[in-house]
């Protein structure tokens, strides 16, 4: 790894809060104290206290940690600052109302323990919520519990455990296949081999669907618990067989699961439980415009048959009149998957999201973000190779194809993507795909963002071509280049220490 030295800009020299320390240094004066000083023995016992000195921590003004955070924030690429076309995970934009709503104090003042009489405003918009995701998917029994999609997808996996303990009994033991396209996100087959499956892996044919014949091979092998299916699928191609794809599963004696992160090309559209899903979960994160990225909350509902519902998780919210529960008593269900109520601030963003569009509203989005991945595929198909000639759906798939014969990759092409001021779509994802670009615009992006985003990606097309070693050597505008990604996710260095700038000069 090597840090360039740049000076456009004085906030990519910004060095470690350590190097800013000066002996002495504070970030605060109090006022003499004016009362006797209460004995530190009486404040925090003996054995909690620390007996050395403390060292190491940066002394600074406040000053100092203000510019020094600030700085380097302005290296963070975010949704706020540009489009952000990363494939599969629909970086919309996040409106600054529903972050208003969740900042209602009624809400962030409850106490998730306070009893269901005062708590009627909270349970009654998670049951809203509940509704209109029922409504949105067609699937009326709905848990908001899950944390995140693949906590989702998990609950969803245990509903088909239990449904069939129930209805097989003892033989339920010979049905754990469960049956995974190719092009599945990698959350797919962790779990169903988490809630105790056996995967087995259908293949996609040319056009990036399901080969139908493949499955009904599988099918026909016998002991198949269900399937477990994306739609609009990883390549962002819609399955046109999903109806015979259901039959066959349920002829065979399973259940479909849709992993449902892909809803926003189908919100107001089309409904999976019209299609013949049995259960699906929604991510509020990606579709419903509630924030995520680095790590923060999500929240991954779970939809399902009414057949399924007496499975899902505890407690069920209801309705009885005009007060809502909490209901406790389901024998049949798998039980928590979540503390208390799963990410409650997610579902106040999301029923925002929900009513300031209206359906029409949401309809009209998932059109434009369809329309803008068609788009971005229709202006770059003649510069980057399509390794699928299916209409798109809300994402677009290249590959590097056309570029490697100068030795530029997928990684090179996303690289320099920085340096044209956008972040790089989805690389190397799905596996089928060999380099894969997978763009997802969504449809908090304009005309004018989509052109830049496009002319940027000819540029650099235009660049592999006549002077490759300008792509395969960027990003030239960033403080660092080209990390040493394995290295930092097998040995991250989590904690400075004095001695190690040494340690790095030495190395480097
Ligand atoms: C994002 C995504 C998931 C996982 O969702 P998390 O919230 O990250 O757990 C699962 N499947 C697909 C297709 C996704 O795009």
């Amino acid at each position: 790894m090597s840090i360039k030295k740049v000076t456009q800009h004085p906030s990519q020299n910004e060095g470690l809060i350590f190097e800013r320390s000066q002996t002495g240094r504070v970030g605060y004066r109090l006022p003499r104290l004016d009362v006797d000083e209460t004995p530190i023995d009486e404040i925090v016992p003996a054995e909690l206290r620390r007996d050395d000195e403390l060292e190491g921590v940066p002394e600074v003004s406040e000053v100092d940690v203000i510019r020094h955070f600030t700085r380097i924030s302005t290296w963070n690429y975010s949704i706020d600052l540009g489009m952000y076309p990363l494939g599969s995970c629909t970086m919309k934009y996040n409106s600054r109302l529903n972050e208003k709503v969740a900042r209602i104090g009624g809400f962030t003042g409850l106490h998730p323990l306070a009893p269901e009489e005062e708590s009627q405003g909270a349970l009654e918009l998670m049951y809203r919520l509940q509704e209109d995701l029922a409504d949105i998917t067609g699937l009326p029994g709905v848990s908001l519990q899950p944390a995140a999609g693949a906590q989702g997808e998990m609950t969803g996996v245990m509903l088909i455990r239990a449904f069939l303990d129930q209805r097989d009994g003892e033989a339920s033991r010979d049905r754990r296949v469960m049956l995974i396209p190719d092009s599945a996100h990698g959350t797919n087959p962790a779990s169903a081999a988490l809630a105790g499956f056996t995967v087995k892996t259908v293949r996609s044919n040319s056009k990036g669907l399901t080969d139908m014949d493949h499955l009904r091979e599988l099918c026909d092998q016998g002991g198949v618990a269900g399937l477990m299916l994306t739609n609009p699928n990883t390549v962002g191609i819609f399955e046109t067989n999903i109806r015979e794809i259901c039959d066959v599963i349920h002829g065979a004696g399973g259940l479909v699961y849709m992993d449902g992160a892909n809803m926003n090309a189908l919100v107001g559209v089309a409904r999976p439980g019209d299609m013949g899903v049995d259960v699906i979960h929604l991510n509020l994160h990606k579709t419903f415009s509630t924030p995520h990225g680095g790590g923060g909350p999500g929240c991954g509902p779970c939809c399902c048959t009414e057949e399924l519902a007496e499975f899902l998780p505890v407690p069920r919210i209801e309705k009885a009149g005009d007060r809502y529960r909490l209901n406790y008593d389901l024998p049949n269900s798998i039980g928590r998957v979540k503390a208390f109520f799963g990410n409650f601030g997610m579902m106040i963003r999301a029923l925002s999201y929900i009513y300031t569009h209206g359906a029409d509203g949401l309809k009209e989005a998932t059109e434009t973000a369809v329309l803008n991945a068609r788009y971005v595929a229709n202006e770059l198909k003649d510069t980057f190779h399509m390794p699928y000639e299916s209409d798109c759906m809300h994402e677009a798939i290249f590959s590097h194809k056309h570029q490697t014969r100068k030795g530029v990759h997928t990684l090179d092409i996303a690289k320099r993507l920085i340096d044209y001021g956008f972040h790089p779509p989805t690389i190397y994802f799905p596996l089928v795909v060999e380099g894969a670009m997978l763009i997802e615009p969504t449809e908090s992006v304009g005309r004018a963002d989509l052109d830049a985003f496009v002319e940027a990606m000819k540029d650099i097309d235009r660049e592999a071509q006549e002077d490759p070693q300008l792509v395969i050597d960027a990003p030239h505008s960033t403080r660092i280049g080209r990390l040493d990604e394995a290295a930092a996710a097998r040995k991250p260095v989590l904690r400075w220490q004095p001695d190690m700038e040494a340690t790095a000069k030495s190395a480097s």
